[in-house]
Order: structure tokens, then sequence, then C-alpha cells
């Protein structure tokens, strides 16, 4: 990038929010996926007007441009893979609208999600979407990877709540999608097509989500198992009941051992598995549920299993703590780790925990797996050193085999992490080619020149 567009750069957003000073570049370099790529400038705009300049000046020049929420993304999302601008969405921050009566909001895309749900609660309003990262990653970020967490269960996901966006195309152009009503059917749904787009087909800067009033009541439950095979077979079981959990998350021994010292009390040894469970809605529905959920875990068959109610909020929140915990926590177990968000239909769970068992045997490796049980929707996590003679291959190798598996039992590769960089190379196993020329010629129409977060999604 020369220096008369970095001068162009500096016009459109202003002295002081844009760099290209080393420290600054390196901040913007990683994410959570832990591969780094340095970009050339971050810009940091304030407005649809100052992103759409930029874009008009990304094309005119042929320079990459990388939207960044928090950077908070498992697969290198938001890596300049090719260099080019940052564009940081961190003073795109306002909620613009919360329309009480309509129950729908209009934020920009660099809200930090968890902010927006309190905002929210003070006005008896909910969105349900809740990443484990939510106190710290962005909607925007949520939208351009299609979040998910522990309430999709029974809410859904981010696409759920898209009503509406705004986007900046390539040339600089701004699109409008969808409607502020619950119903529109005009045309296609553009809308959805940018939930999930990583960024790779145009910069959002507004977006309109639905709301819902907020839940009068919620219980937490932790269903502790010490049976494998027991813990992931009740998950269709209390569904199959009628039991509707708001969140219904399961964590392996491996994963407890890792938060051990997070949780209120810690477990006895023989305890293989546990469900965090709750359930939400008006005072009357909620005791009904819990009065056939405990009917089920205490039934005769149902031995290996143990039910404790969370007695307070505090209580509550340390195992909220702890789960979203997990995922960092999981270091101590090994220095590096490849992370999947593979989902199964929720009957299969059984065999890919198996399965996961099965690999961690035959390739000699610790894995970890946790996750949205509810949805079918594990993190399986493979544990490994890279500095152990073969031990990054075997982890290469178990991933793969563990992708092949997930496709037999009718599953996705992905359920809310994304593609990003580091399943690109996968997306065949899942993906006709059919599928894959569609996407490809709307990522064309979109963006000619690819400047958009080129090296994205698509296998290079
Ligand atoms: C501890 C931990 C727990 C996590 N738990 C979950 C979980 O439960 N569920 C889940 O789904 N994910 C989870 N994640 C992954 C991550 O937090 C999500 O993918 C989140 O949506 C990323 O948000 P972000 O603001 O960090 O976005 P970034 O990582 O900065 O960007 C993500 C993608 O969105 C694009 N993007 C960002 N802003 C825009 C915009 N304005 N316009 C267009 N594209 C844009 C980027 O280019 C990139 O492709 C977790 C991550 C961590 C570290």
């Amino acid at each position: 990038m020369d220096k008369n567009i970095i001068k162009k750069i500096r016009r459109i957003v202003g002295e002081k929010h844009y760099s290209t000073a080393p420290e600054d570049l390196h901040c913007y370099s990683y994410d959570a996926s832990r591969q780094t790529f340095l970009p050339e400038a971050v810009a940091f705009p304030d407005s649809s007007e100052q992103v759409a300049d930029l874009l008009r000046l990304a094309s005119e020049h042929n320079f990459p441009v990388i939207a960044r929420g928090a950077g908070s993304g498992m697969t290198g999302g938001s890596l300049p893979v090719r260099g080019g601008l940052i564009l940081a969405c961190s003073r795109l921050n306002r909620i613009i609208e919360i329309d009480q009566d309509n129950m729908v909001a209009i934020i920009e895309p660099g809200v930090i999600t968890g902010d927006f749900q309190r905002e929210l609660r003070r006005a008896g309003l909910f969105y349900p979407p809740d990443p484990a990262s939510l106190k710290f990653c962005t909607i925007g970020g949520n939208v351009g990877e299609g979040a998910g967490g522990p309430s999709a269960v029974k809410y859904g996901v981010t696409k759920d709540f898209i009503m509406g966006l705004e986007v900046v195309l390539a040339n600089g152009e701004i699109l409008n999608t969808g409607t502020r009503t619950e119903k529109g059917v005009v045309g296609y749904d553009l809308t959805r097509l940018f939930v999930g787009a990583e960024g790779t087909l145009g910069i959002i800067t507004k977006i309109i989500t639905r709301l819902l009033p907020l839940p009068e009541h919620k219980e937490t439950f932790l269903i502790t198992s010490t049976s494998l095979t027991r813990a992931t077979g009740l998950v269709a079981e209390i569904l199959n009941q009628g039991i509707t959990p708001c969140t219904l998350e399961y964590l392996d021994r491996t994963a407890l051992s890792a938060i051990a010292n997070l949780l209120p009390a810690p477990f006895p040894p023989e305890v293989q598995a546990i469900l965090i469970l709750e359930l939400d809605g008006s005072r009357k529905e909620v005791s009904e549920q819990h009065e056939r959920l405990l009917q089920l875990i205490t039934a005769e068959e149902q031995k290996e299993c143990t039910i404790q109610q969370a007695t307070d909020e505090k209580e509550r929140e340390q195992i909220w703590q702890a789960r979203r915990a997990v995922s960092p926590a999981s270091y101590q177990i090994a220095p590096h780790k490849i992370s999947e968000d593979v989902v199964v239909p929720r009957t299969r769970i059984p065999d890919l925990v198996a399965f996961c068992e099965k690999l961690s045997r035959e390739h000699e490796l610790n894995i970890l797996t946790f996750g949205h049980a509810g949805d079918g929707n594990l993190h399986v996590n493979i544990m490994h050193d890279r500095n152990q003679p073969g031990a990054a291959g075997r982890a290469e190798q178990a991933k793969k085999r563990l992708f092949k598996q997930v496709i037999k039992l009718e599953g996705t590769i992905s359920g809310e992490h994304g593609i990003g960089i580091t399943k690109a190379p996968y997306i065949g196993l899942e993906l006709a080619p059919t599928a894959i020329r569609t996407m490809g010629a709307i990522k064309q129409l979109f963006d000619p020149h690819n400047i958009l977060n080129p090296g994205k999604i698509f296998p290079q």
C-alpha cells in the first residue's frame, strides 16, 4: 500500500483514526485461531459514508479490506491473509434505536453482544443469541460468522434474529436489505445471504434485530452422570419428553478437569460428564417442566444420573463462568489445539462422542468435547503439543477423520464458527461442486475484484 493511498485513508477517517504503526498492526494480526498475518494499515471509520469511501478507494486501487469486530473468531475470518486494510468496527458501536412496542432494535456492528443484551434487559426485552464469547465479541462478528450459543436449542441462532441490514458493497454503494416488520417477502432474501458470509460480500454497517419479551423466570440445573453414554443419550430423551430447555450444554470429563477449580463444588471422580440445563418462561410453565425433568432424572433406570438446582443467582453465574471458561482453560491440558464446532442430529451425539474417544486412543491425543448438545453442536478440541515430534500431523489427521465421520452421521463441519481459513480446505467434504460453483458466482457478482476478505471460505 503506497503512501498516496495511506494519505487518502487518513483523509477519509481523520488523523487519529488510522494507523500503520507496527505495534498497532500487530494488535490486528491475530484472532482466536491463533494464526498471524500482518495488515498494512488499520482504519477506524465511524459512519457508513466513511466505510463507503474506504471501499471506493480499495476498489480503485485494488487492495484487500477485512472487516474486524473483536477478533474472537476461531477460524481466522478476520485475518488479513493477503495484507491490505483492516476495517475495525470499534467506533461503529452505537445502539441506534430500541423500539419497545414493535420489539425491534437497530444497532451498529461494533456493539458488544453482552452490552446489547444488558441494555435490552433494562427495557424488559431479550435478544437470545448468546455465544460464550458474548462479553467481548461484537454483533457484527456474530452476523459475519452466523454465531450461535447455548440458547439456540430453544430460540435459534443469530440468523433467526436478523431482520435487515445496511451493507456497503465493494464498489462503495450502500445496500439496504430486509424490513423492520416480522413479515416481508419482496424479492430474494438478501439479508440471509450476508449472515455467515464472513465479510466476503460486503461490510455490514447497520443491523435490524428482532427482540422477544424477557422471560419471567429461569431455573438452572446441573445433571451429573457416571456414564458417558447415559449423559449423551439423555439429551434426546429430555427433548422427546416435551421438555424445552433454553440451554442444554454438555461437558465431558476432560473438560471438567480443566475447569475443576472454577465450579461451585468439585465433582466425585466417577462423574464422566455433566449437562447444564436451563428452563425459562412463565413461572407456571417452568414449574411444569421442572417436575417433568425431575421425574425423568430420578426414574429407576436413571441411577447413573443426579440432578441439582442452582440455589441463587450467584451459583448460576458461577456455573456459567465455568462453562464459558472451558475453551481458554483447555490450554492447561496441552499448549495447542484444533478446535472444531461440528454438528450432528442430536440422536447421533452418542455415536459422535464414541468416535472421538476412538480418535483419541488411535491418535494418542487428548480430545476434549463440550458444547451445545441440545442442538447437536459439539466443540471437539484436539489437544496436542506441536513441539512433540509427529503430534501436529496426528492432530490434523484426527481432524480430517472427524469431519468425514460427521458427514457420515448426516451432520455439518461447522455449526457456528464459520469456515475462514482453517476449514476452507475441507468444504468439499460437505458441499457438492454445484454448491461451491454457485457460491463462487455470488462472490464474483458482489466482489468482482476480490477485495473483500480474500482467501476465506473457498479452498485456495
Ligand atoms: C472463548 C470463546 C468462546 C466462543 N464461543 C462461541 C460460541 O459459543 N458460539 C459461537 O458462535 N462462537 C463462539 N466463539 C467464536 C467467536 O466469538 C464468534 O465467531 C464471534 O461471532 C466473532 O465475533 P467478533 O466480533 O470477534 O468477530 P471477528 O472475529 O472480528 O470477525 C468474525 C468474522 O466476521 C466478519 N465481520 C466482522 N465485522 C463485520 C462487519 N461489520 N461486516 C461484515 N463482516 C464482518 C469478519 O471479517 C470475520 O470474517 C467463541 C470464541 C472464543 C474465543
